[in-house]
């Protein structure tokens, strides 16, 4: 059995009832026919896997599902494609727009599952069609179609979503080069970018406060539950600080959003994915 904890940026989690690494389309969907619950997964940079595993076929896409190619100002690139060698290519083409996701370590396919983004950007602004497989078939969805809204798209599991075609627009190399240092150092003042984290726990809510200056607020910056601590940099991010399983990130996750209706009445909803048997109590 596949442990997923080696595929998660926290290093929590359990086995997977199954894990395959397809590297081509016919595999996906082969694999799609068998008629077992799917998941995919990127780099596992916004995932919580469930400590007792995953009742599921978890794939991870390899091969030509992570190709990257530039075709005049499109980019075409597998969901398995990181950011980081999207970017890359781009810059090398001098093809700017993407730049907002120099600091977010996913992949295709997971920056469209939650429409990540940063810094005014999001997936939205740039994604033309996306190539997504299910059992019933393989087919190019836009925009509209997937639903993508602030930190969100209707993608469910069963949908793998093999290839995407993102729209940029010329800018120089130099150019890109510079916002991409320029972003990537206010992101290391800010975050705790040299620690196991899945980056935002919840989403901002709708308050004049952030969800970390909330949090912050409440004084939980460096509360720590067994193996799991938040970050004493941004309450908005859980470290894992020494052996954390998932039950001490979901510990504190209870306890922020305990303390955050108490003192401020907001709801925070998480952002973080899940993945498993995993619910978080009613605050
Ligand atoms: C230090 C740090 C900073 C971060 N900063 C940001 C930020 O600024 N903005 C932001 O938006 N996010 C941020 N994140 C979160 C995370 O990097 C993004 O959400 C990223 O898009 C997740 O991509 P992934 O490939 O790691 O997906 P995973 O975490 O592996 O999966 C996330 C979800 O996507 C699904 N999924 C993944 N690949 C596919 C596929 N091919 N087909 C179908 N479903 C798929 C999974 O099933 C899961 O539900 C940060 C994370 C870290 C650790």
């Amino acid at each position: 059995m596949t442990d997923l904890s080696r595929y998660t940026t926290l290093g929590t989690g359990g086995p997977a009832r199954e894990f395959a690494q397809p590297t081509s389309v016919v595999e996906v969907e082969e694999l799609l026919r068998r008629g077992l619950p799917v998941a995919t997964i990127g780099l596992g940079s916004n995932l919580l896997v469930a400590d007792e595993g995953v009742d599921a076929l978890v794939l991870k896409l390899g091969g030509e599902l992570t190709a990257v190619e530039i075709d005049g100002d499109v980019l075409r690139a597998g969901g398995g494609a990181a950011n980081a060698v999207c970017l890359h290519r781009a810059r090398e083409a001098g093809l700017g727009g993407f730049e907002f996701a120099a600091a977010i370590p996913g992949t295709i396919g997971g920056g469209i599952w939650m429409n990540g983004g940063a810094y005014g950007g999001d997936f939205s602004s740039v994604l033309v069609r996306a190539l997504v497989a299910t059992a019933d078939g393989t087919g190019w969805l836009t925009p509209a179609d997937l639903g993508l809204s602030y930190r969100h798209s209707n993608l469910r599991h069963g949908q793998v979503v093999l290839q995407a075609e993102l729209r940029l627009r010329p800018r120089p190399p130099e150019e890109i080069k510079a916002v991409v240092r320029d972003l990537n150092a206010q992101r290391k003042a800010a975050q705790p970018t040299n620690r196991r984290t899945f980056g935002s726990v919840f989403k901002n809510p709708d308050h004049e406060l952030s969800a970390g200056r909330m949090l912050e607020a409440c004084g939980l910056k460096g509360h720590r539950i067994g193996g799991a601590q938040i970050s004493p940099k941004h309450a908005n991010f859980i470290e894992n600080a020494g052996g954390a399983r998932t039950a001490d990130a979901l510990a504190l996750m209870t306890e922020a959003r305990r303390r955050a209706l108490v003192e401020y009445g907001v709801e925070l909803v998480h952002e973080v994915e899940f993945l498993g048997p995993i619910e978080l109590p009613p605050t």
